[in-house]
């Protein structure tokens, strides 16, 4: 398949979804783990889970990288935005998160200066405009977007830029998915491996599945046939007893990842452990500045306090993220907790599971 409409082909999902069931037949109950949020909304769009058998079920995973971010993480975004002086920029996603008290959209409301962009270099621009202001972009995100803004880092220091620093809640997904294997909580068959994260770190960086857990793992591009090839993969390891690493998105990844991605990221970031909704602290799991950028870290150039953080009363968000629960099966899902009226992060994000399974339900 060479265009995207390929990918889309009835006629070919048709087919991978008729091998897959050859595969599966008489092989026993199979679970694999879709680790991340944006290959969640593709199975919930395109309507996959209704063409695979019974004996295969996917789970999401904690992929979902506004999701992840810890209450204590939102609280300290909504803290800056409170700031004199201080102007929060954002993706659009951390808006309507609700923090302890309240979400930045409330405290924009309230006055705070919290703007919206679709890129770190945006942010960076803004501080360039603004002179007069601290610019704090919020810097969320795993290694897909975690180079652009250890660029705009590094460039806002060669050029001397002094009202531009970022909160850094940058998380490595590797080390999450050992700590929900690890957890013991889920029983997994394989993993469809993170299509945009591994173009910057590599199939090759979930190596450690097949070898220290017996679990193969298919990375996969975001279209019908790539995560039903990514399945059928998965099913293939199970059947025949022997788990790799296969790469189904070839057209963007390599083994080795993007190398220059890669550079930018280790000039800019040291690897220190994280808080992870859902999680708790996964050793080895963030990136924050070295010490030779610190004027750059937000936290660091702002003192921000040590603050008292609250969950949503009810909100099982942490375990939907560690693939313990079903979305439907919170209490809250579809009545309380809907995309127009969020109580947790996984109704919000775009990427986030509660929101795909509920679209799915919407559209019937
Ligand atoms: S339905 Fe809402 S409250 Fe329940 S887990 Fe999902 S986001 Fe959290």
């Amino acid at each position: 398949m060479r265009y995207l409409s390929d990918f889309r082909d009835a006629a070919a999902c048709a087919a991978l979804a008729e091998r897959i069931r050859r595969l599966a037949h008489g092989a026993g109950e199979m679970q694999f783990m879709e680790f991340c949020g944006g290959h969640t909304h593709a199975i919930a769009r395109h309507g996959l889970r209704s063409l695979l058998p019974e004996n295969v079920r996917l789970v999401s995973g904690p992929g979902c990288p506004v999701c992840v971010s810890s209450q204590g993480d939102v609280d300290r975004a909504v803290a800056l935005a409170g700031r004199d002086g201080v102007t929060v920029v954002t993706f659009g996603d951390m808006m309507q998160v609700p923090g302890s008290e309240g979400s930045l959209q409330e405290a924009r409301a309230l006055g705070a200066d919290v703007r919206v962009v679709y890129s770190p270099a945006d942010a960076l621009r803004l501080a360039v405009d603004c002179p007069g202001r601290q610019v704090v972009f919020l810097g969320v995100g795993f290694e897909t977007t975690a180079p652009a803004v250890a660029a705009t880092v590094l460039q806002a220091q060669r050029q001397g830029i002094t009202n531009y620093s970022v909160l850094s809640l940058h998380k490595l997904t590797p080390p999450a998915m050992r700590a929900v294997l690890d957890a013991g909580e889920v029983r997994l068959d394989g993993v469809i491996g993170p299509g945009h994260v591994s173009t910057v770190i590599g199939a090759g960086a979930w190596r450690f599945l097949p070898e220290e857990h017996g679990l193969g793992c298919a990375v996969a591009g975001f279209e019908p046939a790539d995560l039903l090839l990514a399945v059928a993969e998965l099913v293939r390891m199970v059947v025949e007893g022997r788990p790799e690493v296969a790469n189904c998105y070839r057209r963007s990844v390599s083994d080795g990842g993007n190398s220059r991605a890669l550079a930018v990221m280790e000039q800019a970031f040291q690897v220190v452990d994280a808080d992870w909704r859902g999680l708790g602290v996964v050793p080895a799991s963030g990136l924050h500045f070295r010490p030779e950028l610190a004027d750059l870290d937000a936290g660091a150039r702002l003192a921000l306090p040590k603050l008292e953080s609250r969950e949503p009363a009810g909100c099982r968000c942490g375990e939907v993220l560690r693939g313990v629960l079903e979305p439907s099966q919170c209490p809250l899902f579809g009545s309380a907790c809907t995309p127009e009226s969020p109580v947790g992060p996984c109704m919000v994000s775009t990427e986030g599971a509660c929101s795909a399974h509920y679209l799915l339900r919407e559209a019937g």
